[in-house]
């Protein structure tokens, strides 16, 4: 007899992006079940740099502080990302000097990093905290969705023992070579394969070349090979990432054949520009690509994180990129499953994740070429990006997004110009709440807030009045009311609205509707607003 496991959402694939999109399930308070094919978290160390956007998300759920914690005994803080043409042999280019400086304004959280060895286990800590279930040691071996749900077989690796697991929503987030995705015949668009990369994991004594230095990524260019280093504190050991080698005008992309303890030794010697006792812990093999996804979502099936989008580490997105994947989507599902949205919310996570997706994969693409791959031409490359409009000001657009100017077209600005404006992440001010400061982010409430200016006192009124007719509910934070107040007068500005106006803004941060002023909204305009920011169509079916 087969095991037989109900659950509301399955998510295949227990690593980066599997267990964040359990622990913010949970933060929703719906249940689900993570299988993971490997035994534990991820043993090797792989996404470190963490986006002040991922930091805000995980602030949201409790575990920035932890994170911060770890990484200051991990990493030398604000380590910046250069250039050089062997360690030894010092600094040629600073890509950036410092992690942190000049981007503080934007977020109360800052961009560090943290390995993804050491931050998966504090993920899966508050994913069982919030009541996710996770199995280890255990392969998904099929998947089928009919028009209730997914039905999905398991096996364990060990036992053999087979379960059956009837799920209303499915998540493949099962890394880069996704089975699920390959299945459901989904086409990827970007740049395929570019380089049989390598990364070798090592102990040396670095530091008589790094102590002392603000320094957590090294690009090495030289005419022996190009790639980058990362290390950690204190400095006896790092890795080293090998794209290409040989000549830097032919170079051959292919590092990974007839590789040995030898040949990774004589990488790690050219690198270092020092001929000093080194020691290989692991090699691992990895082919360097930039694609994503034609569609992110089949049915009840949603693809995430490396699934989706799979980008070189040449601006370390693509964890982050699946974190932020998760932050849309769980929410979404918790209130169609809930009954508290229509089905059509669901379509919107597309809508909106896939521009950004390609947006982050194709600037990492075109850091990599700018960085470690001159030899593949600017041709079919994205023009360069600031790295903040990439990781704090990309845009969403849908159709429960309710936009109030002319679109552009544009899926990323500077994050300090958004103000407010419909499908961005609600801007960071620092406000008081009962004389304790907090973020415009910490305000409280997981589910929509409506963040309005010290005289919208008319439209906070009709606003609560059209949730409650609604059924939708609503946490109003008003400028001078219940203790919160704005103590540098810069609240409406930054949200781009008049002292009478407020906007609204989603379980993910972003705002969805905005009203410059007061005049604009009354009870039954704002029922609409609601209608439509939950895809509550007429007749919508049930989930
Ligand atoms: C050298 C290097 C440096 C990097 N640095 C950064 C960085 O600084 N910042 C950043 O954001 N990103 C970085 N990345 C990228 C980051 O590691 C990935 O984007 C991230 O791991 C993606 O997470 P994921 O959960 O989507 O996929 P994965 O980590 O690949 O996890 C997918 C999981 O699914 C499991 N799985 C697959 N099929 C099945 C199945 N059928 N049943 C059960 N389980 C299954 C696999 O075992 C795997 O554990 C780096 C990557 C590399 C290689």
């Amino acid at each position: 007899m087969m095991n037989e496991i109900e659950v509301p959402v399955l998510i295949a694939g227990g690593s980066l992006v599997g267990l964040t999109t359990s622990m913010l399930l949970g933060h929703h308070g719906i249940r689900s079940l993570a299988v993971e094919y490997h035994r534990g978290t991820a043993i090797h160390p792989r996404a470190a740099q963490m986006t002040q956007r991922s930091m805000e998300i995980l602030r949201g759920i409790g575990i920035e502080k932890v994170v911060c914690e770890r990484s200051a005994q991990q990493f030398v803080q604000d380590g910046g990302v250069i250039g050089v043409e062997t360690l030894a042999g010092g600094v040629t280019q600073a890509w950036i000097a410092n992690l942190n400086e000049g981007i503080r304004d934007v977020s109360p959280s800052e961009r560090v990093f943290l390995s993804q060895n050491s931050l998966e286990p504090i993920l899966e800590k508050r994913a069982h905290e919030l009541g996710a279930s996770l199995l280890f040691s255990t392969q998904v071996v099929s998947t089928e969705q009919d028009a209730e749900g997914v039905t999905a077989e398991l096996r364990h690796r060990d036992t053999g023992e087979m379960t059956r697991v009837r799920a209303r929503y499915l998540i493949a987030a099962d890394g880069s070579h996704s089975p699920i995705r390959e299945r459901l015949g989904v086409a990827m668009r970007g740049h395929p394969t570019f380089s049989r990369s390598i990364t070798i994991y090592f102990r040396a004594n670095l530091r008589p070349y790094l102590e002392g230095k603000i320094v957590a990524v090294v690009y090495v260019n030289n005419d022996r090979l190009r790639g980058f280093f990362r290390f950690e504190k204190p400095f006896d050991s790092g890795f080293l990432v090998v794209n290409t080698h040989g000549h830097p005008a032919s170079p051959d992309s292919d590092c990974s054949s007839e590789l040995d303890d030898a040949r990774a030794k004589e990488f790690l010697h050219a690198a270092l520009g020092a001929d000093i006792p080194v020691e290989v812990d692991n090699v691992m093999r990895w082919n360097a690509r930039a694609e994503y996804v034609e569609h992110m979502r089949i049915g009840r099936v949603f693809i995430a994180g490396d699934a989706a989008h799979t980008m070189p580490p040449n601006g370390g997105w693509g964890g982050n990129t699946g974190i932020q994947d998760a932050h849309n989507l769980a929410w979404k599902l918790a209130y169609v499953l809930s009954g508290r949205a229509g089905p059509a919310l669901l379509d919107s996570y597309e809508a909106e994740r896939g521009p950004v997706g390609a947006l982050a994969t194709e600037q990492a693409y075109t850091r990599y070429v700018v960085r470690t791959g001159p030899h593949l031409g600017m041709a079919g490359t994205q023009p360069l990006v600031s790295d903040l409009n990439v990781e704090l000001g990309y845009i969403y657009r849908s159709p429960v997004i309710v936009p109030d100017g002319q679109d552009d077209g544009t899926v990323h600005m500077n994050p300090r110009e958004m103000r407010g404006r419909p499908g961005t992440r609600a801007p960071h001010v620092w406000l008081r709440l009962k004389g304790e400061r907090v973020s415009t982010l910490d305000l409280p409430g997981k589910a929509f807030r409506l963040l309005a200016g010290p005289n919208a006192q008319r439209v906070c009124a009709e606003a609560e009045k059209a949730a409650q007719l609604a059924g939708v509910e609503l946490t109003v934070h008003r400028i001078g009311a219940g203790g919160l107040e704005d103590p540098d007068g810069i609240f409406c500005a930054a949200y781009g609205i008049e002292p009478s106006g407020c906007v609204l803004v989603r379980p993910d941060d972003f705002v969805a509707w905005r009203a410059r002023t007061g005049a604009q909204a009354s009870a039954a305009e704002l029922g609409e607003v609601f209608a439509r920011v939950l895809a509550r169509g007429a007749g919508a079916p049930r989930a």
